[in-house]
């Protein structure tokens, strides 16, 4: 069975054992049977994106740095000097394939400041649209210990969740999860499918991780609720033999997380549940019966704008009498908000500039007060 056949999205995660050697060397042949196998899935329609591990591990080898265990500043100079080669190898092997490569370093604020999360989200979905790839990696040079993530079991799943991936495929160096870790007990059975992460689930993880990278299995279940929670399905499988993507869509042996709700519903769930509004638009009759009918709400019909506001926030949509009639996250700030309400889509593109951020709240950003039930029903 292909377990990638339901996904149009993937954000594949690769750990730093697969791409570098003990000797701190890239596995150059291993890549370029990844490469391959995203170039396929690509080929088929599917839009990845790829957390890379594996800056620290070749930047030790090419700083000379054979110490076990480094300092924080030298594992922060070894990511340095290390990313520039991993996103080079990333960038000839998937260029081999005629694919651009585009990079992106994030650090744990990128993912929590609503803002810089936007803006990230809009530059990975824009290298998908022009056919490239995102590679993504924690800015591990810059992020202090406090606030790093440390491992790219989280961080992919902050990736995946953002950019809304079907899928988020962790390549381990392991099939899956086991009823225990099978270093330990030989008599442990591989599980193929997890419909929720309970504590009963999290106690089989154990906690071992190998000497490269800094997950194990207990952060892949952090990940894995994340992940399953935003509606985003995952799949930890074995990534140590050649074509390992290829291998999971001729039948290879994984774990499946299954999601515990569709996206749509995570993020209508989060809009209704977002009790502190930071501002609200009053629309007029026009533009109250256009949003009753399922379209988005467009700077034309809308009268006043209350409040500060960013980009992204929760806000409340009033009717001209000034009840609720929907909640939405704003697609413009407040300040870009009262610059363009009332006008027509032209004048607003003008004001604007060109690109897509022409709706006030986004039909897909929307939910109508009293729909809840709906939305539980529709999606559920
Ligand atoms: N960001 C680290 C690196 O690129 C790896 C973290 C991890 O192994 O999960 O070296």
């Amino acid at each position: 069975m292909n377990a990638l056949a339901p996904y149009r999205s993937l954000t594949i995660k690769i750990g730093s054992a697969l791409l570098v050697d003990k000797a701190g060397k890239l596995r150059s042949a291993w890549l370029a049977g990844l490469a391959e196998d995203v170039a396929a899935l690509k080929a088929n329609g599917c839009d990845v994106v790829v957390v890379s591990s594996g800056a620290i591990a070749l930047g030790r080898g090419l700083l000379g740095l054979d110490a076990i265990s480094l300092t924080l500043e030298q594992s922060q100079a070894a990511a340095s000097a290390g990313q520039i080669a991993l996103s080079q190898a990333w960038a000839e092997a998937l260029g081999r394939h005629g694919i651009v490569t585009g990079q992106i370093l994030i650090t744990p604020n990128i993912t929590e400041e609503r803002r810089y999360y936007l803006n990230a989200r809009t530059t990975i979905a824009t290298l998908l649209s022009l056919g490239a790839v995102p590679i993504i990696n924690e800015n591990d040079s810059v992020a202090t210990a406090e606030i790093r993530y440390g491992d790219n079991d989280r961080l992919s799943a902050r990736v995946a969740t953002m950019v809304e991936s079907d899928c988020l495929v962790l390549l381990s160096d392991i099939d899956g999860l086991y009823t225990a870790p099978p270093a330990k007990d030989p008599g442990a059975e591989h599980i193929p499918m997890v419909k929720a992460i309970t504590p009963a689930i999290e106690a089989m993880a154990g906690g071992a991780a190998s000497h490269l990278s800094r997950g194990g299995m207990t952060t892949k279940m952090e990940a894995g609720k994340i992940a399953t929670l935003a509606g985003t399905a995952m799949i930890i499988a074995k990534g140590t033999e050649p074509h390992p993507l290829r291998a999971l869509t001729e039948g290879g042996r994984h774990t499946l997380f299954q999601p515990s709700q569709s996206r749509a519903q995570a993020r209508k769930r989060w809009i209704m549940g977002s009790l502190a509004v930071a501002g609200t638009l009053q629309v007029d009759a026009g533009a109250a019966r256009a949003l009753l009918t399922g379209k988005s709400l467009l700077p034309i019909g809308v009268t006043k704008v209350s409040g500060e506001f960013e980009r992204g926030d929760a806000i409340a949509v009033l009717n001209p009498d000034g009840a609720e009639i929907a909640r939405g996250l704003a697609g413009l700030d407040s300040d870009e908000a009262r610059l363009v309400m009332g006008k027509r889509s032209d004048a607003v593109l003008e004001l604007l500039g060109a690109g897509n951020r022409s709706a006030m709240v986004h039909r897909d950003n929307l939910v109508l007060v009293g729909a809840q039930e709906e939305v539980d029903h529709e999606l559920g």
